[in-house]
């Protein structure tokens, strides 16, 4: 499956994979649990230093650089761009302290997981935006690449352009037909987006977490979702577990979802349980809105142990610990 498709409905093609029952692998550390397929290669970079006692800090930012690099519909320079053509890129990180960082909205800057951490450990401050990120990121040795679309973005866009006959203004407006939350969806329902969102444990059984993403792909110009905001896309409360999400992330906003999921473990459900629960309080809000959409969360608590749930069938993660290496598919609401 190909996170592009993922906010479709139903029926994404899983039933083809032989994926494993979920859950399995007993409780164990260190660990590195990501979204989607695609988090197989992210959590393999991120092995190699958490396999060698290395800290999780260390391991997440190098699994998001992994993908960073890496030509991806939704994550990096080479994602797909914003209603004006332009790639903004989002992300997030947050280590067993607490310390967290994060940028925003911001242009042409290869590795945003290392901006953020930047951000992180040499700021007073948790978020830079635009294009007050990019002047930090320059100033901090961080290069400016080329604005220039990755072939990939290039035909994508070409092709909804023509599909949407663009217009700055009036488009947003005649899309208010289609609902409340239609600016995420394409004349033909469609909809692209990925996050590569992962948690991991470490030897010492420190958590941490880190999210990057290029957000909804042609989404309004500035539109910032879930995945830079720290209790949204990602949550680590060394105490207790980590979290991360992917999905519509104006709905993970709305209940703080990776906070939610994080508070329910810590009283006392499993992480399979509390993404359950955070994926119910979005459908219970409103069901047949959350019939047209989809949220996943992962999970990892304290233990080792972890587990993820989402709204609709297609959401897997990639799990990677001394006793397996593999894709599982999380359970689903509706
Ligand atoms: N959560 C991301 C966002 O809303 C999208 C995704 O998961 O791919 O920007």
């Amino acid at each position: 499956m190909h996170r592009k498709d993922f906010l479709k409905m139903g029926g994404l093609g899983l039933a083809a994979i032989n994926l494993p029952k979920w859950p399995i692998g007993p409780a164990t550390k260190p660990i590195v649990i990501s979204t989607w397929d695609s988090g197989m290669p992210v959590n393999a970079a991120a092995w190699k230093l958490l396999s060698a006692n290395g800290k999780s800090v260390d391991a997440v930012e190098a699994g998001a650089r992994y993908i960073e690099d890496t030509i991806n519909c939704c994550v990096g320079i080479g994602g797909y761009p914003d209603r004006n053509g332009i790639v903004t890129l989002d992300a997030c990180i947050m280590d067993e302290h607490a310390n967290c960082g994060a940028v925003a909205g911001v242009e042409r800057i290869k590795h945003p997981i290392s901006l953020a951490r930047r951000v992180m450990e040499s700021t007073p401050h948790v978020m830079l935006v635009g294009q007050g990120a990019q002047e930090f990121a320059l100033q901090n040795g961080f290069t400016l690449e080329s604005a220039d679309l990755s072939a990939d973005a290039k035909d994508a866009y070409k092709k909804w352009l023509e599909k949407t006959h663009y217009k700055p203004v009036i488009n947003i407006e005649k899309k208010k037909d289609n609902g409340p939350f239609a600016p995420h969806f394409f004349d033909d329902g469609s909809v692209n987006h990925d996050t590569m969102g992962l948690v991991a444990m470490d030897s010492a059984g420190d958590l941490s977490g880190a999210v990057t993403t290029s957000g909804m792909a042609f989404k309004i110009h500035g539109r910032v979702g879930d995945s830079p905001i720290i209790g949204a896309g990602l949550f680590v409360d060394n105490e207790i577990g980590a979290a991360t999400s992917s999905g519509l992330g104006e709905e993970v906003i709305r209940i703080c979802g990776t906070h939610t999921v994080v508070e329910y473990m810590r009283h006392g459900y499993s992480p399979e349980d509390a993404c359950k629960k955070a994926c119910e309080r979005i459908v219970n809000r409103d069901r047949e809105k959350a019939k047209t959409l989809q949220v996943g969360f992962l999970a990892l608590n304290k233990n080792g142990e972890y587990g993820a749930y989402a709204i609709q069938k297609g959401f897997v993660i990639s799990v990677t610990s001394e006793s397996e290496n593999q894709i599982h598919e999380a359970k689903f609401l509706l």
